[in-house]
């Protein structure tokens, strides 16, 4: 093992999948229509799954150095990458509704590639959970007169304040506010917002079905790689992944937080890797192994070419030793219990 141990081993797997021909085919179609523009902005095909959203990590954030593309997801609904969180976009004759508003200083960007699909005004913002690079741009959107929209404890975390957080303007916070699930009917689709009932990343977290596109967003919750847990135990992100899997279909595209278009059968497979991965995390802690042994045993052999922390889109870079130290962290308080 190399001094940056299960990263090392995660990268090769990370670069050996970018030499398959699909990955170069994406690659190419990516260039060209990032290159034509708003001409093309109806006929893009679909977004493979695994596919060509930018990857936001390691990117400098100087406003000028950041490409929002714009791509169709899959019916009415589309998807603006760049940096910060995936923007989920429903656009039509009732006006514009988007999921999160990434950072501060991209709006104007989001608005030009919103702009590839339409002139409307945008009513609604939804956030799927109060991290800045989800809510950054609120205050924003609520100046050009968008009405923005969140779970109850995700207006009570934005107006938390500490050394790190400074207060947020009154116009950034959620003007509605929901409990366990709204509904909205626009643009000639029922949308259902769901809350994430175990807390995992945040208490506040959503989840934004398009049901007539059949495609749902749903912020840090799912970001198709292991699950940060910030919040509550290991149990809460696999109950929240299990009622995502039972609300949503076999053709549903899912939207994470951060990185590529998924699948339904993509969550499953994180779902059963997570179950295996926890087992023998578990079984390791209760015969005495420190993090070190844990670490050296690889727990997550076989899965990191897949999972890792690495292969998601996330700005921060976290390695997946760091995610395993914190998962081993959470997980010796519970087996302690
Ligand atoms: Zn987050």
């Amino acid at each position: 093992m190399g001094p940056n141990g299960i990263r090392l081993r995660a990268r090769q797997g990370e670069s050996k999948s970018y030499k398959s021909p699909r990955v170069r085919i994406a690659i190419a179609v990516l260039t060209l229509t990032v290159s034509v523009g708003t001409v093309f902005a109806f006929q893009r095909a679909q977004i493979p799954t695994g596919g060509e959203i930018p990857d936001g990590r390691k990117r400098d954030r100087t406003p000028e150095k950041i490409t929002e593309v714009l791509r169709h997801v899959q019916g009415n609904v589309y998807v603006i990458a760049g940096i910060g969180s995936n923007i989920s976009v429903l656009a039509g004759k009732d006006g514009i509704l988007i999921v999160d508003t990434q950072y501060e200083p991209f709006t104007a960007k989001i608005m030009d590639a919103v702009r590839q699909i339409s002139d409307g005004p945008i009513r609604f913002v939804v956030n799927t959970h109060s991290h800045t690079d989800h809510t950054g741009g609120n205050e924003n959107f609520a100046k050009m007169g968008a009405i923005l929209i969140a779970q109850d404890n995700l207006r009570k975390e934005m107006m938390q304040t500490g050394p790190n957080a400074p207060p947020v303007p009154a116009a950034a916070l959620p003007l509605m506010t929901y409990d366990n699930q709204l509904a909205m009917h626009l643009n000639g689709e029922d949308v259902t917002i769901i809350h994430s009932p175990k807390p995992s990343h945040t208490t506040g977290d959503s989840f934004i079905y398009f049901r007539g596109s059949d495609v749902i967003a749903t912020g840090d919750v799912y970001n198709a790689n292991y699950p940060a847990i910030n919040v509550g135990d290991s149990q809460g992100v696999i109950d929240d992944w299990n009622l995502l899997i039972e609300s949503i279909g076999p053709n549903t595209k899912i939207i994470p937080g951060h990185g590529q278009l998924q699948t339904r059968a993509d969550l499953m497979a994180l779902r059963d890797a997570m179950l295996t991965i926890r087992d023998r995390i578990r079984g390791m802690i209760s015969q005495g192994m420190t993090f070190e042994q844990v670490k050296t045993a690889w727990p997550t052999k076989e899965f990191d070419a897949r999972f890792s922390v690495e292969q998601g889109g996330r700005n921060e870079v976290r390695t997946t030793e760091q995610w395993l130290k914190s998962y081993y962290e959470v997980l010796a308080k519970e087996v302690k219990r």
